[in-house]
């Protein structure tokens, strides 16, 4: 660990993108959970439901958007490990096989990446000596991480961060006055969006204005399109 540390500035850099990706993860999904409930809410809302009617909505909509992130995360995040670990088992098997020819394979990478062949050969023998499996994973396939994914983990914690952002829109539905429940969304959802988009822009090292003014169009566009269809619909149908 010590040794990365201390290989450049370049590589630090990464190494802090790195660690803030479940921050951006997780604002993501409460971002998601937010403004896809407040939608749908607003929509009904609009639609002329009843205070039961929203409730009821926010609620399902809650449980839902949070099986659904979960169940994306999951699957998405087991068939990724699925692929590495079948990828690492056919190298494992080629190294055991023909080692020669594995060797040439890594020399003629070194070599299109710009080293001269003795060189070449020299860097991919010794590479080879220490951990074939994992230079040939890192070099030919770019693992650069072992399978070290926990798909059970990142299910949860993003049905978590979703609902977080959807506790918002459904607890204005629980409390809030009926005939204040539109409003009441649009700026609590609005102000929340702002800054979610500034936080994420924050830890990403983009500009705060930029993040915030981006999620706020989305969220604009989103809460004004499901607002007009609840109109429309509630006062043609219903
Ligand atoms: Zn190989």
């Amino acid at each position: 660990m010590a040794r990365i540390v201390s290989l450049s500035r370049h590589h630090q850099e990464d190494h802090r993108h790195k660690n803030i990706g479940w921050l951006r993860a997780s604002v993501l999904g409460a971002n998601d959970g937010l403004l896809s409930t407040a939608s749908l809410l607003t929509g009904v809302a609009a639609g002329r439901a009843s205070h039961e009617q929203i409730l009821l909505a926010g609620a399902a909509a809650l449980v839902a958007g949070a099986f659904a992130m979960a169940a994306g995360e999951y699957v998405s995040v087991s068939s990724q490990a699925d692929t590495q670990r079948a990828d690492l088992e056919i190298e494992r098997r080629e190294l055991k096989k023909s080692p020669d020819k594995e060797l040439l394979e890594l020399r003629d990478i070194y070599m299109a990446r710009g080293l001269d062949e003795a060189l070449a050969q020299q860097v991919a023998a010794q590479l080879m000596q220490r951990d074939a499996l994992a230079a040939h994973a890192r070099d030919e396939l770019g693992l650069t991480e072992m399978a070290t994914a926990r798909p059970g983990e990142a299910a949860l914690a993003s049905a978590a961060s979703f609902v977080c952002g959807a506790l918002f829109p459904v607890l204005i539905a629980a409390f809030v006055l009926h005939s204040e429940v539109l409003p009441a969304l649009y700026t609590t959802t609005i102000l929340l969006l702002v800054i979610l988009g500034a936080v994420a822009a924050k830890a990403g090292g983009a500009s705060m204005i930029k993040g915030a003014l981006r999620v706020l169009f989305w969220g604009a566009l989103s809460m004004v399109s499901t607002t007009l269809i609840g109109y429309l619909l509630g006062h043609a149908v219903i």
